[in-house]
């Protein structure tokens, strides 16, 4: 296939797969005077309320896939269980960007781990298994623990099943349901990161900076950027990014998942997972960067120059799932939330509903409408019985954001909550609040250096600790037993 020229605005792009990643390549899409014509078997796929046109037909029916490849001047997908001998049927008309290969490759974790391991690129150790004596093979010379997933059409942790204790083999291998499957080692990690890279028509390539994912029930819940990793691990994430890109010949955004893993005073990482398409993990460059992962990969796809991938803010990007979606009146009136939702029109518990990015300017936008300090999850925090104004101030000062009443569906006894959104910090009285000091709960803040100036004002020590790449990190001790950490970025990264 000759290297696409740029296709100018007016042209058609094709989007095979209709969810919430279609909906926002096509309004991506159309930012940039392209119209789109997405391809999915859903009619109540949340994409076409946004596209040109729509095709509802099955991926294997060959002349609907024809007619769609004949309406469009290049097609790429957005989702990586679309059938492979669907793309390449299409790859025979006309550009598809990503090509099969990296669908192949990703569709089963098998392949996919063995084209990492054929990289040098290190991942969890893993065997194929088939059947009883296959698991009992792989658990023999893997060790236990150990993940046991299914090849393929597994994601959001569906279809996997922990092994921690030979005996629990069977129920494992029950749970595939006779699929073929892969007996992975359990990896002790300390976070997990991805990194979202994107390669352009003419091989140039670009990275945002790496998220640190918090997940939930085996689905993401948070995206943090920056990700709290060395400087190295960040030059690391995007050199295995590099190789991965550069070995499929890819054109196009792909979200590439990791373990970190701490050696002594390094970090090391492994490759969970590589989805070769916009990844949810990079919904935060949407608010935090002036073009987003959507937008570049309309740009690689249509042969135009990649866009910055620089980020202007720190950010963290929360899914809404099932019902939390049904706070959106709430949401709206946030001024810190910029608030996505995919207009899927029934909601059902674990569906990604939407997602809301929460941003600090590294150059203090409004400040008054920022919060100071963004809680990377929801904390619990120690507060003295009779000590409730003291904290209350405190925290009041520290955060910047609401005081908010105690929410209706927690049994928790006294405290008070400060929330912006899910952002939530609990100051509790009641038993099992211990004082923080070993887990120390981070905050982000966008300016340290006027936060220390006021915390030393008001006679709370504050310890400069533990040098971080990229970051500048002090833990302070608040009057109530509890050590936070505050870390703020030294500088936003060209
Ligand atoms: P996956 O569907 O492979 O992305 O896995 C979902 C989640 O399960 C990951 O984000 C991890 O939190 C966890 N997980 C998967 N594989 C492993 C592994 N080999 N070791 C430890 N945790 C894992």
């Amino acid at each position: 296939m000759p290297a696409i020229k740029a296709l100018p605005p007016g042209s058609t792009i094709g989007i095979l797969g209709g969810g919430q990643l279609g909906r926002m390549l096509a309004l991506a899409a159309a930012r940039l005077g392209f119209r789109c014509h997405v391809f999915s078997p859903d009619p109540e796929s949340p994409a076409f309320d946004v596209a040109a046109r729509t095709t509802i037909a099955e991926f294997g029916d060959t002349s609907a896939l024809l007619a769609f490849g004949g309406d469009v001047d290049v097609a790429t997908y957005e989702f990586e269980n679309v059938d492979v001998a669907a793309v390449e049927r299409l790859e025979a008309l006309l550009p598809v960007r990503p090509g099969a290969r990296a669908l192949a490759v990703s569709q089963d974790r098998f392949s996919e781990k063995s084209f990492l391991r054929d990289l040098d690129v290190a991942t969890a150790a893993f065997a194929e298994v088939g059947d009883r004596p296959s698991l009992d093979r792989a658990i023999a010379t893997l060790a236990l623990p150990a993940v046991l997933k299914t090849r393929r059409l597994g994601y959001d942790g569906k279809g996997q099943a922990v092994i921690r204790w030979a005996d629990e083999a069977a129920a494992a291998l029950e749970r595939m349901h006779d699929a073929p499957s892969i007996l992975e080692h359990f990896i002790a990690f300390q976070r997990e990161i991805s990194i979202i890279a994107v390669r352009g028509a003419d091989g140039a390539l670009a990275f945002y900076d790496p998220a640190e994912n918090v997940h939930r029930n085996g689905i993401l819940h948070t995206s943090t950027a920056p990700a709290r990793i060395q400087g190295e691990t960040a030059a690391d994430a995007r050199a295995i990014a590099k190789t991965i890109l550069s070995a499929l010949d890819y054109i196009g955004v792909i979200g590439i998942e990791f373990f970190v893993v701490s050696e002594g005073d390094k970090e090391r990482l492994f490759v969970n997972e590589i989805a070769p398409r916009v990844h949810n993990s990079g919904h935060w460059t949407e608010d935090a960067c002036s073009v987003s992962q959507f937008e570049n990969h309309i740009r690689a796809i249509a042969g135009w120059p990649l866009g910055t991938t620089r980020r202007h803010s720190d950010v963290v990007m929360t899914n809404l799932i099932g019902g939390e979606a049904d706070d959106w009146a709430k949401l709206a009136k946030d001024p810190d939330a910029r608030l996505h939702l995919y207009g899927k029109r029934e909601t059902r518990p674990g569906r990604k509903m939407g997602h809301v990015n929460r941003v600090n300017r590294f150059d203090g936008g409004p400040a008054a409408r920022v919060p100071r300090a963004v809680a990377l999850e929801h904390i619990q925090l120690a507060m003295p019985e009779g000590r409730e104004a003291e904290a209350r101030a405190f925290y009041a000062g520290l955060l910047g954001i609401p005081e908010v009443e105690k929410p209706a569906n927690l049994k928790a006894r006294g405290g008070c909550w400060f929330q912006s959104g899910e952002l939530r910090v609990h100051l509790g009285v009641e038993n099992g609040f211990r004082p923080a000091r070993k887990a120390h709960p981070a905050f982000l803040v966008g300016d340290l250096a006027a936060l220390v100036h006021a915390l030393n004002a008001g006679g709370h020590p504050v310890r400069i600790e533990e040098p971080l790449a990229g970051f500048t990190r002090v833990y302070v001790d608040d009057p109530f037993g509890n050590r936070i950490e505050l870390m703020q970025p030294t500088a936003p990264r060209k």
